[in-house]
């Protein structure tokens, strides 16, 4: 099985190297510009602990949205169900950074996924706390995660992102108008930027996500959440994790998945596998292009997907 797979992600590696269609490289934040488009890695860890990785699985890339994932899951493990008075849990049907529905919709934002709802988590995370140490309790959970101490966070790419993140701080101040942010916009966006800016390899991501294939069981560490609370994280990355393109994820690739404009993304396949892959190339709806490529052809050769039997 192990070797299968290993043989499996070879044959992806070689594939994306001949792609001509790469995707653009997000430069909206002046750090993701200079990021070469000739970048791919991925990296599969099974059910049973195997590792098998590819191309630069092992290179350290801006996460961006998938920090979504963790920082929800630690929202819930501070307040559970009702983050849902503040954050919807329905796809958007927009771009991530869209403020369209939030006026329809009296600043809740659609999911926990789209940055106006990841901001109002954001918000939660920061209670009780000053940014820094809600940025250091969500590092501290990652590298829990990942079993890994090395994990940072990229200041520069935060910087970049602070002084450019106008749409950000325009959401953040809609919804506070709503009285849905309660912290300062400078605090919040601060730790959300933050959050973003943090720095993991495919191998880390993957290891991290592992919790949401076992039922919410980190391997080393035990129980991080209930099953139930990773059954609902998966459903969420399924129905919103790729923004207005997650139906079109869920038809051509079938996991769970969450993407980032760092060109990342983490992608689960309950009792079977968690796989990130990274090629920074975006398509039109913000998410990786050889990314989606090679998951669907991993999902094409392993038969893995949450709507077959198959596998
Ligand atoms: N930090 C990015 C932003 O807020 C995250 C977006 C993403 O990865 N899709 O614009």
């Amino acid at each position: 099985m192990a070797a299968q797979i290993q043989e499996i992600v070879d044959e992806i590696v070689a594939a994306m190297a001949q792609e001509s269609e790469r995707g653009d490289v997000a430069t909206y934040i002046p750090g993701l510009a200079n990021v070469s488009p000739a970048h791919f890695g991925m990296a599969v860890i099974g059910a049973d602990g195997s590792v098998a990785l590819g191309g630069d699985a092992e290179q350290p890339f801006s996460i961006q949205s998938i920090s979504k994932v963790f920082a929800l899951t630690m929202a819930l493990g501070k307040v559970g169900d009702q983050l849902w008075r503040r954050v919807g849990r329905e796809p958007s049907g927009n771009a991530f950074n869209s403020i369209v529905q939030l006026e329809a919709e009296h600043g809740i934002p659609r999911n926990p996924f789209i940055n106006a709802g990841a901001i109002v988590v954001a918000d939660v995370n920061l209670s009780g706390h000053m940014p820094r140490e809600a940025i250091g309790e969500l590092i501290r959970f990652i590298r829990f995660l990942a079993d890994d101490e090395t994990i940072v966070v990229d200041d520069a790419i935060a910087r970049s992102e602070t002084e450019t993140g106008f749409r950000n701080v325009a959401l953040a101040n809609y919804m506070r108008a709503f009285g849905n942010i309660r912290h300062s916009v400078e605090l919040v966006t601060g730790v959300y930027f933050h959050q973003c800016a943090i720095s993991m390899s495919c191998l880390q991501l993957a290891r991290a996500g592992r919790y949401l294939m076992l039922d919410g069981l980190q391997p080393e560490a035990g129980r991080v959440v209930s099953a139930r609370r990773a059954r609902r994280i998966n459903a969420l990355m399924l129905t919103c994790g790729h923004y207005d393109a997650s139906g079109d994820f869920a038809f051509r690739i079938g996991m769970p998945g969450k993407s980032g404009v760092g060109g990342g993304i983490l992608a689960v396949v309950p009792g079977k596998a968690s796989i990130a892959v990274w090629s920074p190339g975006l398509n039109a709806s913000g998410n990786s292009q050889l990314g989606t490529l090679a998951l669907e052809r991993l999902a094409q050769a392993t038969g893995w997907s949450v709507f077959s039997a198959r596998a």
